[in-house]
């Protein structure tokens, strides 16, 4: 079998080329990949080709304009990379008679309320992040492909940015914080993501029936306050020098730190339809984030 990666070197796509090479051959590229095959979403026809040449059974889409405040001032990009590429590659996996399986957000989600959201709840965008992100999907959905997405919230990964490395930074740095506390969503790690990502596509190859769009997340649930309190005190008692006190972190409302894009404050999803379609057990966000940490906070040289 072969598997068609997009965005390999991302935090999701690092992780689903580990977790999807026990499938068969995965071809692994990025936008900026060296060689005749062209990843780059900016380019459509050039895509359409690589799709075209690998001829793949599965299409693994971790590509994405991620950027969420930088996307309120670069609509065509995101609009280019979250929703027509995704729309792109649905066309040309309907033609082949691939899987797609494709990432998502609860930022499609408008944030209201305080519980979690199922699949087929209204979905209504607050930003542009979200409204491309959804066209994406809307995109894969009408093309007829058969397809799985994944809603998930809050990745992080021992490989590139993220708020829990910001945070230890900022905890080294500063005697004080302040953290958003009126957002409430699930940390999730890529490789759990990428766990996940493997073992639906083994079910959906077998069971086609299962194609649609799920939530996948940890399970619990957090603030952003929350989550860095445990990163910071998980990183003390590591042992790490942390400078900020426990009691000099403040928990402060979205409207004390105004960003461009705005994000919603309840991104609780329901994965009750994922856990039983395919089996699983989420664990819970601290675990994979513990893991994490202790990955980046204790790797010496070897
Ligand atoms: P990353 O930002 O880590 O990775 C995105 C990938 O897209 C990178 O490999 C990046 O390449 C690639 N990319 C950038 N520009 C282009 C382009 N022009 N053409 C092709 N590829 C390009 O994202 P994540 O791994 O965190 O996210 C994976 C998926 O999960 C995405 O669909 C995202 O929307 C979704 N998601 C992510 C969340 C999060 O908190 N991060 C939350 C909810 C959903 P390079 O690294 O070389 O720049």
């Amino acid at each position: 079998m072969k598997v068609l990666l997009f965005g390999k070197n991302g935090q999701v796509g690092w992780e689903l080329q580990r977790a999807l090479a026990p499938l068969g051959e995965v071809v692994a590229l990025d936008f900026d990949s060296p060689g005749p095959l062209s990843a780059d979403f900016s380019k459509p026809d050039a895509v359409a080709a690589t799709v075209r040449a690998v001829q793949p059974q599965v299409i693994v889409n971790a590509a994405a304009h991620t950027g969420v405040d930088s996307c309120e001032s670069e609509l065509e990009r995101a609009h280019t990379l979250n929703a027509a590429a995704p729309g792109l590659l649905a066309h040309e996996a309907r033609a082949l008679g691939a899987w797609l399986l494709h990432y998502s957000t609860d930022y499609v989600f408008d944030g209201g309320g305080n519980s979690p959201r199922a699949e087929e709840a209204p979905t209504s965008p607050l930003s542009v992040y979200g409204r491309t992100k959804l066209d994406g999907e809307e995109a894969i959905r009408a093309s007829g492909c058969k397809h799985v997405i994944l809603r998930t919230s809050w990745v992080y990964a021992s490989r590139g940015a993220n708020f829990p490395k910001t945070m230890l930074r900022l905890a080294q740095e500063r005697e004080r914080l302040a953290v958003i506390d009126d957002q409430v969503g699930a940390p999730t790690g890529a490789d759990l993501l990428a766990d996940i990502s493997a073992h639906v596509l083994r079910t959906a190859l077998e069971r086609p029936e299962v194609a649609g769009t799920y939530h996948a997340v940890a399970a619990g649930e957090t603030s952003w306050y929350g989550y860095a309190r445990h990163v910071i005190e998980f990183a003390r008692a590591l042992g790490r020098p942390i400078k900020v006190a426990p009691d000099a972190i403040a928990p402060i409302p979205t409207s004390a730190y105004p960003t461009p894009a705005v994000r919603p404050k309840n991104s609780r999803l329901d994965t009750t339809k994922l856990r039983t379609t395919f089996g699983l057990a989420l664990p819970p966000w601290q675990a994979g984030v513990e893991r994490m940490l202790t990955e980046v906070l204790t790797r010496g040289p070897a």
